[in-house]
């Protein structure tokens, strides 16, 4: 026995020893990878997906396949896991797979003109050349924009595409990004072709000059530069995930749910970019694409709850999937649900800019994972541009169906800033608003017949029933909205205050003013003018959606007067 333990303590010792010499071999390995990439690669096994809402708080996961999660995570992010205690496997980091001559930097054709063969990484400042050569080259259909710097000084770039490229029309405005992720590189040489194409396109391809003349088409190719090119400005070798702080740009936005700060870090100069070019425009629908996985990812990514226009949105991303199906060898795009997936039922992540854009700007984001490999090889750049090329134009295509048109003020003519709101259908920031300058709405919506409710401060609500869609079809809907002279004063009310639903049964909410922030005090008003109810709302950060509850009040027509201290805001409601 003694002489069993004594061999049972050694055994113990030597396991002991040889784990702690494998412990701090491993720490070392990890230093290095930290030093040399800013982050790390990784796989480990959760027992069950309950899991997963904890871990996309501490690391940013990459994609889950049954019970194996892949994901990437900074030095800080990594400590956090550990103290989890998975098991996990480091695995070679995707953007320092492949040779230089497998990249082709610089490939063969350097002038920014149409016809170039897009089967080369540019570097950085070719990128750069290429974009401001679009605008030179076309200056009738191409504008260059800056959304901004990055940390380190690189520029955030996209390029509007249109007929009438240097105003705003009555024209449906659509964003495509790639490569938030900054080793996700197919996207990024897919939307330059994208660009050449449609530059090149325009008065000979009648698709693509009726695409130009009937939208406002904006493309971003490359949203996290210092990402892409943390190798050097003459390489994508080495290109990572994160931008230069370590921060997944993907992780970084505000999000429906978490709130302003999801990741517990600062807005980027990347995020706040893209904040303040999504605040500009209104994008009726949008795109931001990555790769590791082939499949189009539709809202939401934050919660179980399903999107008001699941539908719509599935038979987009059908649609998107199928095209590409039949444009590309069998098994493209055939992850999830053969190519298609709900966000959150894949997984879970907080802080994604689609979920941003469709909940805060009253968007139709999704998200398009275009090839399995991260940093593809040069040489299949041109295989994926054909795969996915009639797919980008469908998508696009998609903003001016369903039911659009212009609201604007019966008396005077004027265009009309007024919400759009389905009936019996909207949630969760479903709805549109139609546009201040020029009155237009665009509402993409699934097949179906549906009624619309117009709103607007200071005008009679109003509500049209029976309106049919058919897929990939445009039903007009021009709407004269008539003034309300209520007998209350108004002098100082200038913007607007929404209130759905109304007519209500007295249940409703109330949605702040973009621009409103600190308190608000309301008031409800009879017919007559008496003063029924007084109370504050507070909205101060995210928080502008109040409920009202007036199911206590009997049928009539009353008035919510919603005081800011600088403007009151009106809105007539009717309870029924
Ligand atoms: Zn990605």
């Amino acid at each position: 026995m003694k002489k069993n333990n004594f061999a049972l303590v050694t055994l113990m010792l030597t396991l002991l020893f040889s784990s702690a010499y494998a412990q701090k071999n491993k720490q070392q390995t990890l230093d290095d990878l930290f030093l040399k990439n800013g982050e790390i690669y990784f796989s480990f096994q959760i027992f069950g997906r309950d899991e997963i809402p904890v871990l996309t708080k501490i690391i940013s996961i990459d994609n889950v396949k049954g019970n194996e999660v892949y994901a990437y995570a900074n030095r800080k992010e990594f400590n956090r896991f550990l103290d989890l205690g998975y098991t996990y496997t480091i695995l070679p980091h995707p953007g320092t797979l492949l040779s230089e001559s497998e990249l082709n930097m610089g490939g063969n054709q350097r002038s920014p003109h149409s016809g170039t063969v897009w089967n080369f990484y540019p570097t950085y400042d070719q990128y750069v050349a290429y974009m401001q050569g679009f605008a030179s080259d076309y200056p009738a259909i191409c504008r260059l924009d800056t959304l901004g710097t990055t940390t380190q000084g690189r520029l955030l770039l996209a390029v509007k595409l249109s007929d009438s490229v240097n105003v705003t029309r009555g024209k449906p405005e659509f964003f495509y990004t790639s490569t938030m992720h900054g080793d996700e590189t197919c996207g990024y040489i897919l939307m330059l072709h994208l660009i050449d194409s449609l530059v090149s396109g325009y008065g000979s391809v009648p698709r693509i000059t009726n695409l130009l003349n009937n939208y406002q088409i904006y493309i971003n190719p490359l949203a996290n530069p210092d990402g892409t090119y943390h190798g050097g400005n003459n390489t994508v070798n080495g290109a990572q995930r994160y931008n230069a702080n370590g921060v997944d740009l993907n992780r970084n936005f505000p999000d429906p749910q978490a709130g302003s700060h999801p990741d517990g870090n600062v807005w980027q100069m990347e995020t706040l970019g893209f904040i303040h070019y999504d605040s500009i425009h209104h994008f009726v629908m949008s795109a931001n694409f990555h790769a590791g996985n082939e499949v189009v990812n539709y809202p939401w990514d934050t919660w179980v709850k399903l999107h008001a226009d699941d539908t719509w949105f599935q038979f987009v991303s059908r649609e998107y999937a199928d095209t590409a199906h039949l444009n590309s060898p069998p098994g493209y795009m055939t992850d999830l649900n053969n190519g298609i997936t709900n966000g959150y039922a894949w997984y879970q992540v907080e802080g994604g800019r689609q979920d941003y854009t469709t909940y805060f700007h009253y968007g139709r984001e999704v998200t398009i994972e275009l090839s399995y490999v991260k940093l593809l090889p040069a040489s299949e750049l041109i295989d994926y541009w054909n795969y996915n090329k009639r797919s980008f134009l469908n998508y696009t295509e998609e903003c001016s169906y369903g039911i659009n048109g212009q609201v604007t003020d019966t008396v005077t003519g004027n265009p009309i800033k007024a919400q759009v709101f389905i009936t019996g259908h909207d949630i969760d920031n479903s709805w549109e608003f139609s546009n201040a300058y020029n009155g237009w709405y665009y509402r993409p919506i699934a097949e179906g017949t549906w009624a619309l409710t117009f709103t607007r401060l200071g005008y009679y609500a109003k509500t049209i029933h029976e309106i049919n869609v058919t897929n990939r079809n445009t039903t007009r809907l021009n709407v004269r909205m008539v003034p309300l002279n209520f007998g209350i004063p108004n002098q100082t009310q200038k913007t607007f205050a929404f209130v759905y639903p109304n007519p209500s049964n007295g249940n409703i909410q109330v949605l702040i003013p973009e621009s409103g922030t600190g308190s608000f005090t309301f008031s409800v008003y009879d017919i007559t003018g008496r003063l029924l109810q007084t109370g504050t709302m507070d909205g101060a950060g995210d928080k502008t959606v109040f409920p009202l509850d007036l199911t206590h009040y009997q049928k009539g027509i009353y008035l919510l007067k919603l005081d800011g201290g600088k403007t009151i805001y009106e809105n007539k409601l009717i309870i029924h």
